[in-house]
């Protein structure tokens, strides 16, 4: 027995492309893996690769913005596996109404579609983290790993509210590891990645044209990456288990960049 079998985890965003890689790389490990996610097809997707590599889970719908959603994905989750060891905040994204364009700009973003981002980015981390983390606070253990981004360390141009949200949820998993530690128990950590540029649904528009090749900006990213290339999603799995482990148990309140150095490089 591994020191990942019988470990639950729960991941928000679970069906989408870094999260469903991030719950085959912890199935393959032994751990169960309950998805969360609004897209149901994709959470079942996603569980059948958990299932493919020889574990099991949960595919839930529940909106991360939706407490009462998140209550009743938490109450299946303990009804079937009675704890949760890992949360794994996934749900997020930018959307391209809350982007500037040559055609809107910043003066222009509607309301809605700032709300929209921003609430979930940091209003769907922090909600989810008060009901999974509840669970958390009364096993008096367990880990809640953070989705941060390039751009809670710095600004991203063209993104102002899913920057400002990253940047956010950057200082929250600080707060909470702080508080989770005093309040709790010290065997409660909370981290957080910060993956550099991955291509996926949420950004393709951004970094691809339509013959797949990179637009300005996408080559300014590789061009800015020292190692050269966009992220691959298994290029998140080591950072995620380590983080996840007791290898990682003095470890709280970190932002780990998984970025290709994105992130050391000036520019120069
Ligand atoms: P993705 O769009 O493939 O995955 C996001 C998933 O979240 C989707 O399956 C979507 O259905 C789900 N979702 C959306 N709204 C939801 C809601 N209200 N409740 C529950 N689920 C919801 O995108 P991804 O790139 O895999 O993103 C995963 C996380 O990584 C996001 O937080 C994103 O901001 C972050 N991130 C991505 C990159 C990148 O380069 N792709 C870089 C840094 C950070």
């Amino acid at each position: 027995m591994t020191k990942w079998q019988g470990k639950v985890a729960v991941i928000t965003g679970g069906g989408g492309v870094l999260c469903s890689q991030i719950a085959e790389c912890l199935a393959a490990e032994g751990t169960k893996v309950a998805l969360i996610d609004v897209a149901e097809e994709k959470a079942q997707e996603a569980l059948r690769r958990v299932r493919a590599v020889g574990s099991d889970g949960l595919a839930i719908r529940a909106s991360v913005l939706s407490k009462d959603e998140l209550q009743a994905a938490a109450d299946q989750v303990l009804a079937k596996f009675g704890r949760v060891d890992f949360l794994i905040n996934g749900a997020g994204g930018n959307h391209p109404r809350a982007t500037t364009t040559e055609d809107v700009s910043f003066f222009d973003l509607p309301e809605d579609a700032v709300r929209f981002v921003f609430d979930l980015n940091f209003w769907g981390t922090f909600l989810t983290c008060q009901i999974l983390g509840k669970i958390m606070a009364a096993q008096k253990e367990g880990v809640i790993l953070n989705i941060a981004s390039m751009s809670s360390f710095r600004p991203l141009t063209k993104v102002p509210a899913y920057s400002a949200a990253k940047a956010a949820v950057a200082n929250f998993t600080q707060w909470l590891a702080v508080y989770m530690a005093q309040e709790y128990s010290p065997r409660i950590r909370v981290v957080a990645i910060a993956p550099g540029f991955f291509i996926t649904e949420q950004n393709r528009y951004l970094l691809l044209d339509e013959k797949g090749h990179p637009t300005e900006r996408g080559q300014r990213i590789i061009a800015h990456t020292p190692l050269g290339r966009f992220g691959e999603p298994r290029d998140l799995c080591g950072a995620v288990k380590w983080l996840l482990s007791d290898e990682a148990i003095f470890v709280t309140g970190i932002v780990l960049p998984v970025d290709g150095g994105f992130a050391a490089f000036s520019g120069v």
